[in-house]
């Protein structure tokens, strides 16, 4: 008997990897879209410039047993990622910090409040907006209040379609102020862009004489009753086909544009937090420094997933949601050897590195144990 796992993304491609290698285990791996990959799927276009169809992903943990896995499949480059922000005529780094100040004020007004800010806080924390409002000094308030307004409110309710108060903490979490002067965008341990892609690190994943992978096959089809396990990374409502409702997703949509010269901006991700519609642009040749003289930039759009008209990106954690998810997690538990993981299964804002740990984890914590 096989074992089938759904969507050959990084979670699907992981747990395939080891019922194939530790267990040596026949393993099918089935896919709806038309690639291997899932939303870190990239690929090389004519420009010689490597896309990431589904927006931009930067590796990063502060997992070694992670990080060790990983090297395994790819190298890495030494890639570390800036995010800038971009309202009305002002740039600065985001998450906003000391450097920030100097970015948006003048020099006297910035000193004061960077002082302000080293005597309250630790150095290198990081604090989350709705935390950061509720300073007492007034100077603080202010500038908590520059700081929602201008770089957080108008981004955060067009990504999300709705006001950062409704959303669970751990999305708030995701917007803080930093207490640095460190421009990075993640102060893991470990980062980069695997050097031939993420589609050529997930396909090597997958490249064993156990794994058949099969494209353009959606779940619903499969006869599933003859299989050892299943591993399903597809979204948990979608397997009980929708009984309780709907769990619902961000979806976003990417307006590709080819410019004809070297460069559009000067950073790989500009967000941009004010009135127009879209909130981010990226180009890509930043990733792995592609030497063209043309760019690709992806113009990014929010909106709600329609399931049918496009794809699942965030879920939105909210106490709803969560309560939802939980009635489906219950379901779950009354079946045998299906096993739900992923940003899908598991209903959660995983990064790569977190979807890794989890199929790692499952793979270690219960069928290994199972197995025994
Ligand atoms: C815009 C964006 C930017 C991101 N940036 C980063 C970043 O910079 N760094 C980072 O660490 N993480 C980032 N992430 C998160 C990262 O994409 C996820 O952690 C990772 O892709 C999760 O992998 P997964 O395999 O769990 O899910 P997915 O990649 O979603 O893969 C699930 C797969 O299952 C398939 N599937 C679903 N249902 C079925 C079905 N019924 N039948 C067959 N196949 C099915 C889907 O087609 C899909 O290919 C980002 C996510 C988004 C949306």
């Amino acid at each position: 008997m096989i074992n089938l796992v759904v969507g050959a993304g990084i979670s699907g491609a992981v747990i395939a990897n080891l019922i194939a290698t530790k267990l040596g285990e026949k393993v099918l791996i089935i896919d709806k879209r038309s690639h291997i990959g899932g939303n870190c799927f990239d690929y090389r276009d004519d420009n010689g410039i490597m896309i990431q169809k589904y927006g931009s992903h930067i590796f990063h943990t502060s997992d070694k047993k992670v990080w060790d896995y990983v090297n395994h499949f790819s190298k890495f480059n030494n890639y570390e990622h800036k995010v800038l922000a971009k309202f009305e005529d002002k740039i600065t780094t985001v998450p906003f910090n000391i450097n920030s100040l100097y970015d948006v004020f003048d020099n006297k007004k910035a000193k004061i409040l960077e002082k302000k800010l080293m005597d309250l806080f630790e150095p290198e924390t990081k604090i989350s907006i709705l935390e950061f409002q509720k300073q007492n000094d007034n100077d603080l308030k202010e500038l908590a209040e520059f700081i929602y307004d201008k770089i957080f409110l108008n981004y955060t309710q067009k990504q999300w379609g709705r006001s950062l108060c409704d959303l669970d903490s751990l999305v708030a979490s995701r917007v803080p102020v930093f207490i640095s002067k460190d421009n990075r965008y993640f102060q893991d341990k470990y980062q980069g862009i695997p050097e031939n892609g993420y589609s050529k690190l997930i396909e090597n994943m997958l490249e064993n004489e156990n794994i058949q992978i099969q494209l353009n096959t959606d779940f619903k089809s499969i006869k599933h009753c003859n299989y050892k396990r299943i591993f399903y990374s597809g979204s948990i409502d979608e397997f009980f086909i929708y009984k309780y409702g709907y769990l619902p997703y961000r979806s976003l949509s990417f307006e590709l544009k080819k410019y004809n010269k070297e460069f559009y901006q000067n950073n790989s991700v500009v967000n941009y937090t004010c009135e127009e519609d879209y909130t981010r642009i990226h180009e890509y040749k930043y990733y792995l420094n592609d030497k063209s003289p043309s760019t690709i930039i992806a113009k990014e759009y929010p909106c709600e997933f329609i399931d049918g008209q496009n794809e699942r990106f965030y879920p939105i954690p909210d106490e709803k949601n969560i309560y939802l998810y939980g009635k489906y997690i219950k379901e779950a538990e009354l079946i045998n050897n299906v096993y739900f993981l992923g940003r899908l299964g598991k209903y959660k804002y995983f990064n790569i590195d977190m979807a890794i740990l989890d199929a790692l984890n499952l793979f270690e914590s219960r069928i290994l144990k199972e197995k025994k």
